[in-house]
């Protein structure tokens, strides 16, 4: 059902036209439809970060039981950056949430099932510095939607679908997978520790926070404490900081400040491994990778937590 992150193929329901958001085009999906819930009976939905959130909180559980009953696991690219999709139900294809009479979270349902059926993709051309939006529309021959008289542009119907909240949630967690995809292998294998880290602030919010929380973290980054307070306590600030720390941690963008004695030790262990860096191998240079992120999780996570 999900069409993000992947292009259009030759013999995919995906129309080979990108629309824009003033293009119009002719769709209903309503209770009444014979097809009704066909489209949940058989899905591919690949989760985001903000639709983690609305559904652990609807189902009232921690991030991490959300995504043990909940969801399985993917691969967001040829390397094995881990993503999550949602789960189906047993011995079937059909969406874990899927009710007779319908959605059974549907205010809280995923971006993709908003989106539907529309694809979305963000696309960065070659040294632009900013995404480009297109979308599709995806006919797949079960629904009848496609038939009814109702025409809308694009834009009106992500309003009455309540997309809006969800793309910006998700707007620089974008940008970090687009990023990471886009690096190739200029960039070098990517190492399971980054993995582990992307893993960790994109989906396990309730983890992150522990992190954030913890007395590691509170040494090595330079917070006012009341942005610790606001972090704490208000989750979509939190999350668009994990975001934040992403680009830290895996892109070098500085924007967390880091306690000056951690930063000079740090520069100064840097600068060793720069010095050496040239005469290694492309193993020795993931290695090296793997401890510099090892560092970044082993110096900050809290006690007790050295997964
Ligand atoms: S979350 Fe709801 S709308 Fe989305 S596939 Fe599942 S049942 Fe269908
Ligand atoms: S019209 Fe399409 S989207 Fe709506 S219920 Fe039918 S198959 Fe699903």
């Amino acid at each position: 059902m999900s069409e993000e992150f992947r292009e259009p193929k030759p013999d995919s329901p995906v129309q080979p036209v990108s629309l824009t958001l003033d293009d119009r085009f002719r769709f209903r999906c309503h209770k009444g439809i014979a097809c009704f819930n066909k489209c949940c009976e058989n899905t591919d939905i690949l989760l985001t970060p903000y639709d983690l959130l609305r559904l652990k909180n609807r189902l009232d559980v921690s991030s991490r039981e959300f995504i043990d009953r909940y969801t399985r696991d993917c691969e967001l690219d040829s390397h094995g950056m881990p993503g999550l999709k949602l789960g189906h139900r047993e011995g079937s294809t059909a969406c874990v949430f899927l009710t007779p009479e319908g959605c059974g979270v549907y205010a809280d349902r995923p971006a993709a099932c908003r989106y539907y059926a529309l694809g979305h993709m963000a696309l960065r051309k070659k040294d632009s510095p900013t995404d480009e939006e297109a979308y599709f529309v995806v006919k797949e021959a079960h629904c009848l939607g496609h038939h009814e008289p109702q025409e809308q542009t694009i834009r009106e119907y992500l309003a009455e679908q309540g997309v809006d909240r969800y793309d910006t949630a998700n707007r620089e967690w974008r940008r970090v997978v687009l990023k990471k995809r886009s690096a190739g292998p200029a960039i070098g294998r990517p190492t399971q520790r980054s993995f582990e880290l992307f893993f960790l602030a994109s989906y396990d919010l309730d983890g992150f926070r522990a992190f954030v929380a913890s007395e590691g973290f509170r040494k090595a980054f330079d917070l006012p404490q009341a942005e610790y307070v606001r972090l704490l306590t208000d989750e979509e600030a939190l999350l668009q900081f994990a975001f934040r720390y992403l680009k830290q941690a895996l892109y070098g963008e500085q924007s967390i400040p880091v306690h000056p004695q951690v930063a000079a030790a740090r520069a100064e262990r840097q600068r060793e491994q720069m010095a050496s860096r040239a005469a290694m191998s492309a193993e020795e240079r993931a290695r090296l990778q793997d401890e510099l992120y090892a560092s970044l999780l082993d110096d900050d996570k809290p006690a007790g937590d050295k997964s």
